[in-house]
């Protein structure tokens, strides 16, 4: 997969490169990044690409013509005519939209920083806004770099254990069980016996009722949605927690 990101600070992206899950994918080629910095296609010398807005007020807008630029490069090379722009007014991302991006062999994001880009690029390009939740950050870059790991993670070959992403949280419209492990006591507090027995069919159960209850509890939003199966109203028949 290429990913392709338009962005003043490419440096950051080394975060996602580098380092954990996505950084040995890299360096297996399960993926590639390149960076496209919108200053090369400043108007002057000094590589400034924002201006004050037009009718006043607070803050510098990033400028049209250098983000274009940019976007055309990146359109160039990946035969793409589609872009990303991560914004605070964009759609909430989720796992679907994390699982459906996996699917492409292309992206190209754009970051915004100040007070974002010139309206007239999301205008003039099919561009979808995406954004990481209803607060604000500083620019494009973080919520970039977790749209690219939360993608990735659904690739083949990115998790060294396949198995993982499939019972990750919202996989299944669910909530992931607790996780344990050693030591056995820790604080007073002990482990759930039932993941002491050995007995796959038991714990697989056991993990499964936790995933009911913890969605439920703490999701009512996931659980107003959810078609409970005539297995798992078994499940939650016999379970005997308060949770
Ligand atoms: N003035 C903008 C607004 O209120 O909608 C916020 C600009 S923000 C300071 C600068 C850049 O950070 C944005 O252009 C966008 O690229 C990025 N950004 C900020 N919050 C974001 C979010 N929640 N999701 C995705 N991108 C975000």
């Amino acid at each position: 997969m290429l990913v392709q990101v338009i962005t003043l600070f490419g440096e950051m992206f080394s975060a996602i490169t580098e380092y954990g899950v996505t950084g040995r994918a890299a360096k297996n080629g399960l993926w590639q990044l390149e960076t496209i910095n919108p200053r090369q296609f400043a108007d002057n010398r000094l590589g400034y690409i924002d201006d004050r807005p037009f009718g006043g007020g607070a803050g510098m807008v990033m400028q049209a013509p250098p983000i274009q630029a940019a976007l055309n490069v990146a359109f160039e090379k990946s035969g793409t005519k589609k872009a990303i722009y991560l914004s605070p007014q964009g759609v909430p991302l989720t796992h679907e939209k994390t699982l459906e991006l996996s699917k492409q062999n292309h992206l190209i994001l754009l970051c915004g920083r100040y007070e974002g880009i010139d309206e007239r690029i999301l205008q003039a390009n099919d561009i979808e806004e995406i954004a990481i939740g209803d607060f604000v950050v500083s620019g494009g870059e973080l919520p970039a770099m977790m749209l690219i790991d939360a993608v990735l993670r659904h690739r083949s070959q990115v998790l060294g254990d396949e198995q993982s992403a499939q019972q990750d949280s919202f996989c299944s419209g669910l909530l992931d069980y607790p996780h344990y492990t050693r030591p056995v006591e820790f604080n007073g507090q002990k482990v759930p016996d039932v993941l002491l027995t050995g007995n796959h069919q038991e714990i697989a159960k056991w993990r499964h009722t936790q995933s009911l209850l913890r969605t439920k509890a703490r999701r009512p939003d996931l659980w107003a949605w959810y078609s409970l199966t005539p297995q798992e109203v078994q499940l939650l028949s016999e379970d005997k927690s308060n949770e």
